[in-house]
């Protein structure tokens, strides 16, 4: 039997079902729906089952299986998350932010990462290239999640506010977003993070901490601490910008510190060079 890849075989799914949707019969699709029976998938350590080897062996368009939950809950999800895209691209809920900026900044990465990093908003840069993080402060950001052993693409990044804040005409330079315009936004980000369901998240500075949770304790108080947003836990760190802006290797170390705790609750292995990082001897 030829062995068709995850991806081809879904394809295939979605080909079928929209040919069922238009005919009342199969109609000359019985080999393509055949084929798409004898397709398996070996399960993600994500969605690990009690007996996997029963699992392997069932076919994946038998319903209640793990594939083909699987399946189907990337598809849903993948519709629910380009509808999300699209709500928010058109948002104008803010009229003064929705008249200033030059793109939404919708959030970038994996929709189904496993970790999740939360920044406050986009600054001039990211307005321009409609991306979040791609200014100094968003290469310092890659840079951590590289030392982390990740790619920028394996992990999902979004802000609280998907709009720049405005600043007055002639004035360079970024504002926080304010608390109401945090609140506004809010259901966006709430959404996102229902749709990936992040194992872990990382809030980047106290003012995502403050749209995420409501908090106003300095970032010292909460780094290095692991916080709830619902069911999901959250580690504050402090925001790349503040790393830039104070050059101190002690405060890079923490941030390391916080990234530390964050590979160890995924479970991932950490090399003694990764340990070692701004460790002055
Ligand atoms: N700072 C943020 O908090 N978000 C960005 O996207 C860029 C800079």
């Amino acid at each position: 039997m030829q062995t068709l890849s995850f991806e081809r075989g879904l394809r295939l799914v979605v080909e079928a079902l929209r040919s069922l949707e238009e005919q009342s019969e199969l109609h000359g699709n019985t080999e393509l729906l055949h084929r798409i029976e004898q397709l398996k998938e070996p399960l993600p350590p994500r969605f690990s089952v009690a007996n996997p080897e029963r699992e392997r062996s069932r076919s994946i368009m038998e319903p209640g299986t793990e594939p083909e939950k699987r399946l189907r809950r990337a598809s849903n999800g993948a519709e629910d998350f380009e509808k999300l895209r699209l709500t928010v691209t058109a948002c104008t809920k803010c009229p003064h932010l929705a008249a200033s900026r030059h793109t939404v900044v919708f959030g970038v990465g994996n929709p189904q990462a496993d970790l999740m990093f939360v920044g406050e908003a986009p600054g001039a840069d990211e307005d321009m290239q409609g991306e979040p993080f791609v200014g100094r402060a968003g290469e310092l950001l890659t840079r951590i999640i590289q030392t982390m052993g990740f790619k920028r693409s394996d992990v999902f990044i979004a802000n609280v506010l998907k709009c720049r804040p405005n600043m007055p005409a002639g004035v360079s330079g970024n504002r926080p977003p304010t608390p109401e315009e945090m609140e506004t936004c809010l259901p966006y980000l709430r959404r996102q993070i229902e749709l990936i369901e992040p194992k872990i998240m990382v809030a980047l500075g106290a003012v995502a901490m403050r749209g995420l949770f409501g908090k106003t304790e300095p970032m010292k108080q909460m780094r290095g601490r692991w916080h709830s947003f619902g069911s999901i836990p959250v580690m504050p760190t402090y925001h790349p910008s503040y790393l830039l802006r104070s050059q101190a290797i002690s405060e890079k170390r923490r941030v390391w510190e916080d990234m530390l705790l964050v590979l160890e609750r995924l479970g991932l292995p950490i090399s003694e060079k990764q340990r070692n990082y701004f460790v002055v001897r």
